[in-house]
């Protein structure tokens, strides 16, 4: 049986970026990407992780290496397959890296077998299809035990975490323990940001690369505000009477027009859709205690329904169709049974939505039209990597209030491009914030305006490509 699986990935011409870079920024870009295609000529950039849908980094791998196919390079993706047992002690490897406990369980000898063995098959294979002088590109700790593998292949072998916490706890070093002697093989090491970096690592090969966004995907495309309307009351998130079947479209990434058909998986008990015309305040996530969905609610409950009308959104995508985290169903049951405690009042203005992922696209897109909707976009997780979402967010110049945690630091400058809570945990600052920004329309898209810039300058793809190429150039030498 095959363990790894091949995700189709497109070509996306870089070109289009001419229209969203300063023609001096555009140009160097362009020179840069002449370079590229030359220097990775008759190799293979192979990028393996763990899913190949739901999450970021398959977000961002999706976009990215179809850029870089645009560019004449052979970036492929793969994803490894494991089983139960697997995945839930990579979900504590995970969270043990962001210095929470997740499940309880232990990192040691046992779970070491378990690791070794689901990866030595996945490796097998890997092994067969690495050409010598290909280079690797292993993402996060589900994949770290392949380096060694990759290694003796002959491959470059990059490993990248996406995960990190700015104060490491001893939990945390006990994840770097469980993976260090397999991640210290690596050639390169890319972390979103200084902070993150494992003690003990060789510094001169770490590097610091954030994440980006793609602007032109089906979740950042512009779509102008009766589409949004359109695909919000079809996916069954907003009421707004009859629907135009062409005013809920959006272009898919093959340059080919998309439609949103599917709705929410509705609880049997979901209140109806926000009203038209509400205001709204959205958080959008994975089912993960460490994006509190649950402490979202709370907040707005208290803190912000008492102040406002708005209604409040918790979407993420439907539970059954993210396999590598096996968390999700218990978080989502969590927050739907809160739900299910508040007065009537409040039920109606809570609006737990579990997203159609059938097609990755037409979740990108409901994605995107609820952005866009948002009149306050919310990221209050606990710990964070980078946080997609927040830079998806600032895109569409919506004021976000988001934990000062993580790369949510490096995309929000307080008070200027978006809002930064201090402590996650004090609902009563979260409200105030997502009030104010509420009721204050003309500061809110002032801050909304400069979050777009924000992005613009620093967290679009054509940075993150010509960081990927001033790295492997010299891998290579
Ligand atoms: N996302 C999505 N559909 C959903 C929920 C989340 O497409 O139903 C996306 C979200 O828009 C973002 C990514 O998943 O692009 C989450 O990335 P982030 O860095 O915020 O968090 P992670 O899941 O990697 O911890």
């Amino acid at each position: 049986m095959a363990r790894l699986t091949d995700v189709p990935v497109n070509v996306l011409n870089l070109e289009r970026f001419a229209e969203l870079l300063q023609p001096e920024a555009y140009a160097r870009f362009s020179r840069a990407v002449d370079a590229a295609s030359t220097l990775f000529e008759g190799r293979v950039i192979w990028n393996v992780n763990s899913t190949p849908k739901g999450g970021g980094v398959a977000e961002m791998l999706r976009s990215l290496l179809a850029y870089v196919r645009g560019a004449g390079v052979d970036a492929r993706w793969i994803v490894v397959s494991g089983d139960d047992p697997f995945f839930a002690l990579t979900k504590r490897i995970h969270n043990h890296l962001h210095g929470s406990p997740g499940d309880g369980g232990d990192l040691g000898a046992a779970e070491r077998a378990v690791y070794e063995d689901t990866l030595a098959g996945n490796g097998e294979e890997l092994a067969q299809r690495v050409e010598r002088g290909d280079i690797v590109v292993l993402h996060d700790p589900q994949t770290a035990g392949l380096v060694p593998i990759a290694k003796d292949a002959g491959a470059h072998v990059v490993w990248r975490c996406h995960v990190g916490v700015d104060a490491p706890n001893d939990r945390v070093r006990g994840a770097w323990d469980f993976l260090q002697k397999d991640v210290a093989q690596a050639d390169l090491l890319i972390f979103s940001r200084a902070q993150f970096i494992w003690d003990g690592l060789e510094r001169a090969r770490v590097a610091i690369i954030p994440p980006s966004i793609d602007a032109f995907s089906a979740k950042n495309q512009d779509i102008d505000a009766r589409n949004i309307t359109g695909i919000l009351v079809r996916a069954g998130i907003l009421a707004d009477g009859d629907v135009d079947p062409e005013k809920r479209v959006f272009l898919r990434e093959d340059g080919t027009p998309g439609r949103v058909d599917r709705s929410i998986e509705a609880f049997d008990d979901q209140p109806d859709p926000v009203p038209p015309g509400a205001k709204i305040v959205t958080q959008v996530s994975r089912w993960d205690r460490l994006k509190d969905p649950a402490g979202v609610m709370k907040g707005f409950t208290d803190h912000v329904a008492p102040a406002t009308t708005a209604h409040l959104v918790v979407a993420g995508p439907s539970v059954a169709a993210v396999a590598d985290d096996p968390e999700g169903l218990s978080v989502l049951q969590e927050c739907h049974a809160a739900w299910k405690s508040l007065p009537a009042d409040l039920k109606e203005r809570v609006h737990l939505v579990c997203l159609p992922m059938e097609d990755g696209e037409e979740n990108a897109a409901i994605v995107n039209a609820l952005q866009r909707r948002a009149d306050v976009v919310v990221q209050k997780s606990i710990a964070e990597g980078f946080g997609l979402t927040v830079a998806e967010a600032m895109w569409k110049a919506r004021p976000v209030v988001a934990s000062r945690t993580g790369g949510i630091q490096d995309q929000i400058e307080h008070g200027v491009s978006g809002h930064l809570l201090d402590d996650p945990a004090n609902l009563k600052a979260y409200g105030a914030a997502v009030v104010s920004l509420l009721q204050d329309e003309d500061r809110a898209a002032a801050m909304g305006a400069a979050a777009k810039d924000r992005i613009r300058t620093g967290f679009l793809a054509t940075r993150h490509l010509g960081q990927y190429i001033d790295l492997f150039g010299p891998l290579l030498d």
